[in-house]
Parts: structure tokens; sequence; C-alpha cells
């Protein structure tokens, strides 16, 4: 899965501090999912986004998917740049990246971590078995990290 970002994207600070474990609302995994298997019905194209850490739980925001090819995705720097201007104007933070293999597991390819920004998390869709798993890249590795799914419930 070929992962591009802008080199200026690739120069943000990821200088966060990493947890041992996250938390994401279940809704939004299973909603990710949705959205990934139909982009993945269609041509086999992936869906990408950044991830925002809103101290308490993970938050993703969809980002455009620049590439046309299937099995492959990349950011449009601009668009990369404004999320992460309006994230840290609400005082969160991007902490990684999400995108989804529409026909293969979870796990992040070469071509993902050699791109990914140093120190980040990145979160990758399963759209044949449903399932996400979160990974951190340090390195040139990546590490699985623990996602907890989280019940939000509305207040009624
Ligand atoms: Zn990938």
């Amino acid at each position: 899965m070929i992962f591009r970002l802008g080199v200026r994207a690739l120069s943000l600070n990821f200088g966060f501090k990493m947890r041992k474990e996250y938390l994401a609302a279940k809704d939004q995994l299973t909603s990710l999912i949705r959205q990934a298997r139909v982009s993945a019905g269609s041509a086999g194209r992936e869906i990408a986004g950044l991830i925002v850490d809103n101290g308490f739980y993970l938050d993703f925001i969809r980002c455009k998917n620049a590439s046309r090819r299937s099995g492959s995705f990349s950011f449009v720097e601009k668009e990369v740049q404004s999320v992460v201007v309006a994230v840290e104007r609400l005082g969160r933070e991007v902490v990684g990246t999400f995108h989804s293999h529409p026909s293969s597991t979870a796990e992040p390819g070469d071509s993902d971590i050699e791109h990914a920004p140093d120190d980040s998390l990145m979160l990758i869709i399963d759209c044949t078995a449903g399932k996400t798993a979160l990974w951190r890249v340090k390195g040139g590795r990546a590490r699985p990290v623990k996602l907890k799914q989280l019940v939000l419930r509305s207040r009624s």
C-alpha cells in the first residue's frame, strides 16, 4: 500500500507523548470500516485520513485520497496542513494517519512504514475482515498498539 505524504507534511511535529493504550469510539470505527468497504468496492480504492488525539480518545478525520490507483493512497498536502492548523487551534493534536487495505490484512506494508512520519500512530482498516489495527511507527519499524473500543452514549 503506497503512502505518500508531502515533504512539508512530513516535517510535522509528531513529538507527542505516546500512551500505552488508546481509546476510540466504537461507532466511529464501525463507520470507518463501512466507508472503507464502500470505497474498496469502487475499484479497490483506499480511504485515508488523520488521527487526532482529543485528550480522551482518538478521533479520525477522513481526508481526500489523491491517488487514482487501486490499493494506494496519497494525501493532499494543503488539506493536511489546514486540518493540522484547525486541530491545533482547538488545542488538540494530530498524532498519526489511517488508511484502508481493500484486500489485505491490517498490517502496514514496507511502503506504509517508509512514508509514515517517524513516531506516529497508524490505524489500518482491513476491509475483508472488517477489522482495524493500530500501530506505532518509529525508527522504520511498526509495533502494535492496544486500541480499546469505547461505547459513547448520547445524553437523552
Ligand atoms: Zn497500507
